[in-house]
């Protein structure tokens, strides 16, 4: 939190795959693991940052003249940016005639993320939908998302919590007071496996995953990334796990590459590089081993 204030890198409206309905996406920037695969860089950091876009820079040089650390130079009309000695100061894109550069994530009050959820209020009612908090990892910024659902659900409006569930019991249960459904990922049932791939291992993870399931109507959401969790065994533990909390349904990402060109607009390394996305075999196989568990399965984006 910042002065009340939640810091929130995108607000998606008309969104179709977060939750049952029609609904608006508040996304949380910041999270406490750091996904290979993430498809939103740019949600990572707990900070607001740069992300540039060289295609739409006309080397009219504003941004050069105006860093005060001197972190961005040209080499051969292409402005390039020294990410080591950027402090995140915005005077760049700030001053950028042509939105090549841009700010990623605003502090914004509960209240001015809440009307810009009930401006389409008519789209909820008529298609069950409502407001889904994800991230980043929502949780990160409890206070905030826990006064946002609070609100929302006052004025009559459905809210989803989407969660990475990495968070002290403590904080989730102050949130979930006030959510109606949670989609919950899940990534891996080995904890080696699970950090490596994620950065952090699963054992609080699995834990609130099981009370949150016994609390609130749960769904899983479980990214299939080949070679990491897509083997049949991989998907059998997670379909048992699933099955033994009763979870309703499990939502399927299969993997692709669209996010991997973000990194270096903002400076990171994408590790992934050269992954085949999902196949429809393996998608078969995965949305069968989780129907053979009798769970509903549906396939995202
Ligand atoms: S945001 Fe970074 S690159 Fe842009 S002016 Fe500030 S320090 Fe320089
Ligand atoms: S201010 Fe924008 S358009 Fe001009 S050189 Fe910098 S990035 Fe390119």
């Amino acid at each position: 939190m910042n002065d009340g204030k939640g810091l929130i890198f995108n607000i998606q409206k008309y969104a179709i795959h977060d939750g049952p309905g029609i609904r608006t996406s508040v996304f949380m920037k910041g999270c406490p693991l750091y996904c290979k695969w993430c498809s939103n860089p740019e949600s990572q950091r707990a900070h607001p940052e740069i992300m540039t876009y060289d295609i739409r820079c006309i080397s009219c040089h504003r941004c050069e003249e105006i860093c005060p650390v001197n972190a961005i130079s040209f080499n051969e009309k292409r402005r390039q940016i020294d990410w080591e000695k950027c402090d995140n100061c915005f005077k760049c894109s700030g001053e950028c005639p042509s939105k090549a550069i841009e700010r990623i994530g605003n502090y914004l009050t509960v209240d001015e993320v809440l009307n810009e959820v009930l401006a389409d209020e008519i789209f909820y009612r008529n298609s069950g939908g409502g407001m889904t908090v994800s991230g980043g990892e929502p949780l990160l910024q409890w206070e905030f998302v826990a006064e946002l659902c609070r609100k929302a659900k006052e004025k009559g409006i459905h809210t989803v919590l989407d969660t990475c569930g990495f968070a002290s019991w403590n904080v989730m249960e102050k949130v979930l007071k006030h959510v109606d459904l949670v989609l919950f990922d899940v990534k891996h049932m080995a904890a080696t496996k699970h950090k490596e791939g994620t950065g952090v291992d699963n054992e609080l993870i699995m834990s609130n995953a099981g009370k949150t399931a016994a609390l609130v109507r749960t769904w899983f959401r479980v990214p299939l990334i080949p070679g990491f969790n897509d083997s049949p065994e991989d998907i059998r533990k997670i379909a048992e796990f699933a099955r033994s909390l009763h979870i309703e349904k499990v939502s399927l990402l299969p993997y692709h590459e669209l996010g991997s060109s973000k990194y270096a607009k903002i400076g990171k390394t994408y590790s992934m590089d050269g992954l085949i996305p999902t196949d429809e075999e393996k998608l078969k196989t995965a949305t069968a081993i989780f129907e053979s568990h009798g769970l509903k399965v549906e396939k995202e984006r």
